[in-house]
Formats: C-alpha cells, sequence, structure tokens
C-alpha cells in the first residue's frame, strides 16, 4: 500500500523537525522519517548535554560557505531572538555561557521534548528506525521506498545530516540523493575538528599533554581567541576547534598563548620586584607551571631574570606569544563536529532551500554547503534553513 502526504522529511534531527512544525502549520500533511530509534540525536549529545542551541550574535559572516551570501535570507527571517521565543513558550530555563552562546540550564532533552510537542500540535507523523531504499520522483510526485512501505509525496525535504560522527548513524545519504538529481556537490570535509601533529612535535609538546590556556589562534587573517588544549594527539579546545574550518593541509598556524598579557612587562616587573627568581617562577605566575617549564627549556634561558638583559626577556615572551605550528592532519569524522562543504548552494533557492532544477525537493540543515562557527551557530541554521523549507514545502 502506497501512504500519501504532502510534505516527506528524511530525517528528523534539528533542522528536519523544524521544518515539519513550519509545514505542518501552514496546513500541509508531514510525513518524517528516521532510521535512527530516537530523534534528535546530536541536540541530545550536543553543548555536553545541555545544548548551544543558538548564539546571540549568528550573523552570515559566522559561517563558512563557497557562497558568503546564500544563508543570509534564512538567517533574517528566523532569528535567534525566534528561537529564544519558542525556548520560552516551552519554559525552558537557559542562560548564555560565554560570547552569546545560550545553553539549556538543564538538558538538551528539553530542546527535543519542545520539537517534539511542536510536532505533535501541528499533526506532523513521526516513523523512526525506517530506512529509505529508494526515492524516484515521477509526473511531478516523489516516491520514497522505506523499511515501512512506500511513502508519495508532493514534496521532499532532505534533512539527513552529514558525515561528521559515522558511529551516531551519520551517512552521507543526502548527497546520493543530491547526485542522483544532477545537483553539484562541494567537497566535504571535517570541520570543527582537533589537530594532530606529527611524532617529532608530539614528543616534544607531549608533557603538555592536558595543559589549557587562553590563546589567540590564527590561519592567515582568521583568528580565534578562545581556550586552548594540548592533548595526546595534538591540539584541541575551542580556538583550534575553530581554526580547523579554515585549516587546510600543510598549512601553518599561530599560537598567541595568554593573548591578553604583556609578557615582557611582566618578566620586567619581576626582574626589579626579585632578581635573584628563575624565569620559571615568573612566568608560572601567568601561565600553567608545565608550559612555564617548557617554555624556559625551549628558550634554553633558565638562569636567574637578574642576569637576563631586555633581548633574553623579549625571547622568552616569543616562545609564549608567537609560535608556529604546521599540524599533521586533523581527526577526521569520527570527532568533528560539523561537515564543511556539501549540496553546493548555487542550485538552491535561498529564500526556501529549493532545488531550482527539481520542482518540489528541497535541502536543509548540515548536508548543505553552509557550516558555522563553533558557539550555537550551527543550531541557528538548522532551525533557519529548516524554517524556510517549511515555509515553501
Ligand atoms: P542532524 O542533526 O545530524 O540530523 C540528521 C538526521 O538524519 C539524524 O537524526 C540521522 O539519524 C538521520 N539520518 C541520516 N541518514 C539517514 C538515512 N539514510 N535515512 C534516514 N535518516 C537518516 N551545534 C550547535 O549549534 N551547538 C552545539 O552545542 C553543538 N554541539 C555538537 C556536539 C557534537 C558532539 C556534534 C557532533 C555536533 C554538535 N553541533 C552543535 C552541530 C549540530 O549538532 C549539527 O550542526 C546539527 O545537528 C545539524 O542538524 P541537521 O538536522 O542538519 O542534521
Amino acid at each position: 500500500m502506497t501512504e500519501k502526504c504532502d510534505v516527506l522529511i528524511l530525517g528528523a534531527g534539528a533542522a528536519g523537525m523544524m521544518c515539519a512544525i513550519r509545514a505542518g502549520q501552514r496546513g500541509r500533511s508531514v510525513i518524517i522519517l528516521d532510521h535512527a530509534r530516537a530523534p534528535g540525536e546530536k541536540i541530545r549529545i550536543s553543548g555536553g548535554g545541555r545544548c548551544n542551541f543558538t548564539n546571540i550574535h549568528a550573523g552570515p559572516k559566522n559561517y563558512l560557505s563557497a557562497n558568503p551570501h546564500f544563508a543570509k535570507s534564512a538567517l533574517a527571517r528566523y532569528t535567534p531572538r525566534d528561537f529564544i521565543a519558542l525556548v520560552e513558550k516551552h519554559r525552558i530555563a537557559w542562560h548564555e555561557k560565554t560570547l552569546g552562546q545560550l545553553f539549556c540550564d538543564d538538558s538538551a532533552k528539553d530542546i527535543i521534548r519542545m520539537l517534539l510537542a511542536e510536532m505533535q500540535a501541528a499533526h506532523v507523523k513521526l516513523r523512526l528506525e525506517t530506512s529509505v531504499s529508494t526515492v524516484s520522483h515521477d509526473g511531478g510526485r516523489f516516491r520514497v521506498a522505506t523499511s515501512g512501505g512506500v511513502i508519495e509525496a508532493e514534496s521532499l525535504v532532505v534533512a539527513t545530516g552529514a558525515k561528521s560522527i559515522p558511529k551516531m548513524g551519520a551517512t552521507g545519504f543526502a548527497y546520493q540523493i543530491a547526485e542522483q538529481f544532477g545537483l553539484p556537490l562541494i567537497e566535504t570535509r571535517p570541520g570543527l575538528v582537533p589537530l594532530t601533529l606529527d611524532p617529532a612535535a608530539l614528543e616534544r609538546l607531549s608533557p603538555l599533554a592536558g595543559v589549557a590556556v587562553p590563546a589567540e589562534v590564527s590561519h592567515g587573517k582568521t583568528a580565534f581567541n578562545e581556550a586552548l588544549l594540548f592533548t595526546h594527539r595534538g591540539l584541541s579546545g575551542p580556538s583550534i576547534l575553530q581554526v580547523s574550518s579554515y585549516w587546510r593541509e600543510g598549512d601553518t598556524i599561530r599560537l598567541k598563548l595568554e593573548p591578553a598579557s604583556d609578557i615582557v612587562a611582566l618578566l620586567r616587573q619581576a626582574k626589579q620586584k626579585n632578581g635573584r627568581q628563575s624565569a620559571q617562577t615568573a612566568l608560572a605566575e601567568i601561565l600553567p607551571k608545565r608550559l612555564a617549564q617548557h617554555v624556559v627549556e625551549k628558550s634554553g634561558l633558565t638562569g636567574n631574570l637578574a642576569d637576563m638583559s631586555d633581548k633574553a626577556l623579549t625571547t622568552l615572551a616569543n616562545e609564549v606569544q608567537d609560535w608556529q605550528i604546521k599540524p599533521a592532519g586533523s581527526e577526521g569524522y569520527r570527532t568533528a563536529e560539523v561537515t564543511l562543504g556539501g549540496v553546493d548552494t548555487t542550485c538552491l533557492d535561498s529564500r526556501s532551500m529549493a532545488a531550482k532544477s527539481v520542482p518540489g525537493l528541497y535541502f536543509i540543515g548540515e548536508c548543505v554547503d553552509v557550516t558555522g562557527w563553533l558557539g550555537g551557530y550551527n543550531f541557528q541554521w538548522a532551525w533557519a534553513s529548516g524554517q524556510a523549507a517549511g515555509e515553501f514545502a
């Protein structure tokens, strides 16, 4: 038996559920399916279990795409304020953590419950543990063969996410559908991902594994001022994850540790106050102990401050604030929070997210070549692109 609906959505993640809600509210009959056992699994694990559901500063400048203008329309029509209003309607308590990042006070599950309640109110039918075998398009309608039977729909919305964290069911299925309908793709790569170092650099930095420090990490003219973490594999922490989305194999990144401190001035002061102390002791006042030790050993300036010239103090300061590192690679999709690239935006309408060449076919969320910074920007794109498609599908 063939089931019929107006809108069939593949993928019950952030973008798919948002789209289902809006299309349902417009009176469209909507089915949303997912091969997972539960909807919104990435929402559940996001933000350390508290879901960084948006960023109050979200705007087109916070996204990477081959066409930086594409995201403007959807982001302008569904803003962080709109999502906050929805969260407040459901009495979910939230707080700003830092840099405009909004988190649930209690649990990310509150966001999933909110989306499910809105879907129910909009009469959306949710089918879980349902896989798709084939998609065809005939006579202006889509026929989708699923493990639960054939579904025929006027509009088909692809919201199956991207390749990050395959362990959680990420498939890259959206790209297959795009290719089937002749839509171009922008090459994909892992984003918001820890960077790895070659064995020699790893050995040099191994005593620092576990050390966290404020840092300005830059790639060309792009710089992020957030925490950095030395790990057993290389470098992580928010500043590194941010820069990883811009970094390409072979590129060098620059690290300025403790960027807010004038290290030379601090060392001069320490020398004046107590010249008999070592540079390591003085640096340990502002840096984690192991980092202070590493910096001093690397510089070879192990004596007392009193014996050090201004040039030596500058050398020490540069050891802290002028690192150039060539990462060997990244940890890949296994740990990447997002996938860069995806369905080429040139083939989509930026107002509706519809494929220009296939009436009724839509792509939303992470499968599209729009990728946000770390800090709630990716969910804001999922909500905004889902809403945009839900308005037209
Ligand atoms: P997804 O949420 O991935 O949803 C896709 C859905 O499609 C899934 O339910 C999947 O099961 C289903 N699916 C896939 N293939 C098929 C198939 N073949 N058939 C049927 N169903 C299929 N972003 C933020 O803004 N804030 C955060 O705090 C944050 N934390 C994160 C933490 C982690 C660990 C990770 C991995 C990501 C995080 N992100 C965060 C990114 C964010 O989760 C994604 O950008 C967002 O979930 C993308 O939404 P989406 O709906 O496009 O895709």
